[in-house]
């Protein structure tokens, strides 16, 4: 493969992926706001705008990681809501729960550790299912995009936010050697981890495309899929309801 990554068998992903959020977890939310400029922060509020999400709502953050979206989120249900923070790392979850505790949000929010591809809840129960930046390191998409419209109910809204593909040929040229060089390099710099970096610029480009996701999406039983380019399609968010 380029950039001499090795190429890693489906089933060692999940533990690679595992390593790589352990070792990241204490440096992850000062490494998001450096390498996107802070951005990052833009495209989730925007995802929250499009979710809908109203006061009272049931609400799941799955590969929610340190609950950046968690956290607005239970502002916006109130007291009689819920939002669920989940993850598959220890690591990560230990991160966000000091940071909403912190936060002084609490209350109505309880923090979980589970796989997106088996989900440890009810059919028909969150009125929003999120997943940020999650999806692409989640070895089976198409059997976590099943398990999101299982529990979500009927006219329940899921978000995907991810890296996609930009749109335009020199942004994807100055995209693809900022996040091949520069960002192992600042991984380097700041976690003394280029390795986990280096993970990230490569699950980056193998992530699919915005129509492909929204195909997958449509797979999984998703009405009136869509996706929004956000900052010239290096990320998309995509959204689709349970009809
Ligand atoms: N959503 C947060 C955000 O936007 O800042 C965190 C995103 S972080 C890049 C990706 C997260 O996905 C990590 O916390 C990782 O542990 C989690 N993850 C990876 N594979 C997963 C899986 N199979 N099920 C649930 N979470 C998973």
């Amino acid at each position: 493969t380029h950039f001499g990554y090795k190429t890693v068998k489906t089933e060692e992903k999940q533990a690679m992926v595992a390593d790589v959020f352990h070792s990241v977890a204490a440096k992850y939310d000062i490494m998001n706001d450096l390498m996107s400029f802070g951005v990052h922060r833009v495209w989730k509020k925007y995802t929250i705008e499009m979710s809908g999400v109203r006061v009272g709502n049931k609400v799941l953050d799955i590969a929610g990681g340190t609950g950046d979206l968690t956290k607005a989120f239970s502002k916006r249900v109130g007291p009689n809501g819920q939002v669920i923070l989940a993850d598959i790392n220890e690591s990560m979850l230990r991160v966000g729960r000091d940071k909403l505790a912190d936060s002084g949000v609490a209350g109505n929010l309880e923090v979980v550790q589970a796989n997106a591809e088996v989900l440890p809840f009810p059919n028909d129960f969150f009125d929003v299912v999120t997943i940020a930046f999650g999806l692409r390191n989640v070895t089976d998409k198409d059997k976590a995009l099943a398990e999101m419209h299982r529990v979500l109910k009927p006219g329940g809204r899921l978000l995907v936010l991810e890296f996609s593909k930009p749109k335009n040929e020199l942004l994807s040229k100055a995209y693809d050697l900022y996040s091949f060089k520069a960002l192992p390099l600042m991984g380097k710099l700041v976690t003394q981890d280029a390795d986990s970096y280096q993970y990230l610029a490569e699950s980056i480009r193998k992530h699919p495309d915005q129509e492909t996701l929204k195909g997958m999406m449509l797979n999984a039983g998703f009405a009136r899929v869509s996706f929004h380019n956000l900052t010239g399609g290096i990320v998309a968010m995509h959204r689709g309801v349970k009809a």
